[in-house]
């Protein structure tokens, strides 16, 4: 399967969200992968889309691509169908599969390519910009799979795209070649391309997302900033020896602090975090002699949110 699309000039910003997805239902037989799913992926955002295996992050990525027909449900993507000849021309696709020719070299490939769009990035400018050199005479089957990686990426942004779609794009990749890649990606979003992400690598979303919509069974069970999501507005967390007394903890605080055990050992206390707070809470323990461990701001963590998601899953 191609990594990209035909291609075309893109056209200025669209006003409104870049995608929209309205009650989707995607059905393999009895399964039914996605149900009733409806979100937003706004302009020159990040949007990632996480959630356990089986969660139906995949089948939507490819409803979206329009490689794959919904069951039901109303999919715009840059104002027009996906699949259409109009987005075709406006998107580029890096897909976990495929999307190399084995016995090419990279700029091989990215120039055979290139002549696919009439109006395309350099490749190697491209090549370069993800770290491969443009020179290499080395063929893209004996590439590192991180390499591959990023070959791939360079191919879909060929097109010079406004929407990014990218499924599991550092997967495999060494950190020195993660960061690069999510630098290369954030540049992308800077420059004012829209970009839809899926992941299991939380620290990409951390680094990355603008927004995170977490999908379990098929369903949003979460959507929002990581600060939303985990709570790093208006709670931080610790943990102890069990059974602490809460209340002359909260009496160490200001009033408006509320502190709770959510599970044996950990704690959790509402209230906007600040550096006072967060000491408090540590000298609190001190002066009991006890150690405050994992002191963190927010309540919970992403891999909290989808390990939840999975438990909960249909
Ligand atoms: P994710 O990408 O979140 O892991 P998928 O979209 O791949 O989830 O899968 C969602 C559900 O649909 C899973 O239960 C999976 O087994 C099922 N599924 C995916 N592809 C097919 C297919 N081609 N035929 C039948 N069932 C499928």
């Amino acid at each position: 399967m191609s990594s990209i699309e035909l291609g075309g000039a893109p056209t200025p910003g669209e006003v409104g969200p870049a995608l929209i997805v309205e009650n989707l239902v995607v059905r393999y037989g009895a399964t039914v992968a996605v149900d009733g799913l409806s979100m937003t992926a706004e302009t020159s955002q990040v949007t990632a889309l996480l959630g356990p295996n089986g969660a139906g992050k995949t089948t939507t990525v490819e409803v979206v691509c329009g490689l794959r027909p919904a069951t039901s449900g109303r999919v715009r993507l840059l104002g027009a169908e996906p699949g259409s000849r109009q987005v075709a021309e406006r998107i580029g696709v890096m897909l976990q599969q495929g999307g190399l020719y084995p016995t090419a070299r990279p700029l091989e490939w990215l120039t055979y390519l290139a002549r696919l769009y009439p109006s395309h990035a350099d490749p190697s400018a491209l090549l370069a910009l993800v770290g491969i050199d443009p020179s290499t005479r080395t063929t893209t089957r004996r590439l590192s799979g991180g390499e591959q990686q990023r070959v791939k990426l360079a191919a879909a942004l060929l097109p010079n795209p406004e929407f990014l779609i990218l499924d599991e794009p550092t997967a495999g990749l060494d950190p020195l070649a993660r960061r690069n890649l999510l630098e290369a990606i954030g540049a992308r979003r800077d420059s004012g391309t829209s970009i839809l992400l899926t992941t299991h690598q939380l620290s990409d979303v951390e680094t990355l997302a603008d927004r995170v919509i977490v999908i379990a069974g098929g369903r949003i069970v979460a959507d929002g900033t990581v600060s939303e999501l985990t709570g790093a507005d208006d709670a931080m967390s610790f943990g102890s020896r069990p059974g602490l007394d809460l209340t002359d903890l909260a009496a160490a605080l200001p009033a408006s602090y509320r502190v709770r055990e959510v599970r044996a050992g950990s704690y959790v206390v509402h209230g906007p975090p600040t550096p006072q707070i967060m000491a408090a809470i540590t000298a609190w323990c001190a002066q009991k002699g006890l150690m405050a461990t994992d002191l963190a701001v927010g309540q919970r963590t992403l891999e909290q949110i989808v390990i939840d998601a999975g438990l909960e899953q249909p």
